[in-house]
């Protein structure tokens, strides 16, 4: 039997498991080998995300992947020669209550101290200015972050795997990983549906998987997984096509402008967790409801349920990541749990994956310690507030 050896195998081939792969070979470390159960690339959350980048968080943690992750994102093309289809047209959060209001401008304070220039608040006048078909008479104001906007994730992660590849890394697609072998010191490979694996390094990136396979590891991960439906409307142009990602906070309903149409969401308190992915067409009436209550013209938007689809988020408990070193188990590495972020995030996720994996540090975040896996057992969470 040939035995294959890696340096690292990182489980899950998306937009995590990628950028990983592309961090590591860029920094030298060559034999990394991706392993995708599916015969394809991008089955999972990435295929179906809506590709919104922010970096208008709450916590400090948040806010600085965001400044690694979107300035990498508004050079891709630069770097590595692909294009990431990223569009600076802004988020714009609108507040309609006071309590909103006062969490905007605490945010706004933190991110602009943390050297985010790009990010103001808006009075109401302003916004009203900026999109007139919005429902105004309830809005107390916002805040709008220029750089903020949308990504292309399928061809931002085919190009983090593409120039991976050149780099050295190997990717083997319906390869599913069912074990992952310990000995004394730590991991020491992996059993695939392709064969055994022989590494010390292994990085759990299966996103809404990945509390099945920190188990393979011996390790109870909470990440689970929640349904998020999207809904695109066919072409409409009552309404502009520059804009921003726009979020009416006093419900979560959320849109951006999507090819000639645009692209609805709104994360459904309702919804519980587990593996559903069928879009449900009940879904279709409450997020119209929603759209035209914000934007009275969307009254108008025509929608065809058949183009509509759901997909999984991979949510902790305090709705931030959890990256790093597993110390109860050598060599195991997680790029779990982004709560919905893991697309804006997966460029900071790879510089960190990979310079915790190399040298055991990152300048990255400050500190990367508050996204350890050790915090949920030491009641050390965080709480990030703005989840969309
Ligand atoms: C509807 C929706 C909208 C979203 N909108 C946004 C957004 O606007 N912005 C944003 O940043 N994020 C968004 N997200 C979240 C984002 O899509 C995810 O956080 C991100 O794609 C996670 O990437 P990943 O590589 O970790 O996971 P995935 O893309 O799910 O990749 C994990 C891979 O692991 C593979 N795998 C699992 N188990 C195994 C195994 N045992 N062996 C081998 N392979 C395995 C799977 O097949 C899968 O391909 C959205 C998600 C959804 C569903």
């Amino acid at each position: 039997m040939t035995v294959t050896n890696a340096d690292v195998v990182i489980i899950g081939g998306g937009i995590v498991g990628s950028s990983i792969a592309w961090h590591l070979t860029a920094a030298g470390c060559k034999n990394v080998l991706v392993m995708e159960r599916e015969s394809a690339q991008g089955k999972g959350s990435t295929g179906k995300s809506m590709g919104g980048v922010r970096a208008q968080f709450s916590t400090p943690v948040n806010i600085q992947m965001s400044l690694y992750s979107i300035p990498f994102y508004a050079r891709f093309e630069e770097t590595l020669g692909h294009p990431s289809g990223y569009r600076g047209q802004g988020y714009l959060f609108v507040a309609s209550r006071e309590a909103h209001m006062a969490y905007l401008r605490a945010n706004f304070e933190r991110q602009r101290a943390l050297g985010l220039k790009t990010v103001e608040m808006l009075p109401a006048a302003e916004i009203g200015k900026m999109l007139p078909q919005l429902r105004a008479d309830d809005v107390l104001g916002g805040s709008f972050c220029s750089t903020d906007g949308f990504v292309d994730p399928y061809s931002a992660m085919t190009g983090f795997m593409a120039r991976a590849s050149e780099q050295g890394a190997t990717l083997w697609k319906k390869a599913e990983v069912t074990r992952i072998a310990l000995d004394q010191r730590g991991v020491s490979g992996v059993e695939t549906t392709r064969g055994h694996v022989a590494t010390r390094v292994v990085v759990n990136a299966a996103g809404a998987w990945a509390a099945q396979v920190a188990k393979l590891a011996g390790i109870d991960l909470p990440v689970e997984p929640l349904r998020r439906m999207l809904v695109p409307s066919e072409p409409f142009d009552d309404f502009p096509h520059s804009s921003p990602m726009v979020i009416d906070m006093s419900n979560g309903f959320h849109f951006r402008p999507e090819g000639r149409g645009f692209l609805l969401a709104w994360n459904d308190p309702a919804e519980t967790h587990g593996y559903k992915t069928d879009f449900e067409p009940a879904f279709v009436e409450k997020i119209l409801t929603l759209a035209a209550n914000r934007v009275p013209v969307f009254e108008n938007l025509a929608v065809n349920p058949k183009r509509a689809w759901a997909g999984l988020y991979e949510m902790t408990p305090d709705h931030h990541s959890v990256l790093g070193a597993v110390p109860q188990v050598p060599g195991f590495f997680l790029a779990n749990g982004f709560s919905g972020h893991g697309v804006m995030h997966a460029p900071a996720t790879g510089k960190i994956v990979s310079d915790l994996i190399l040298q055991g540090n990152t300048t990255v975040v400050d500190d990367v310690s508050v996204l350890n896996f050790d915090r949920f057992a030491k009641g050390a969470l965080l709480e990030e507030t703005a989840v969309l």
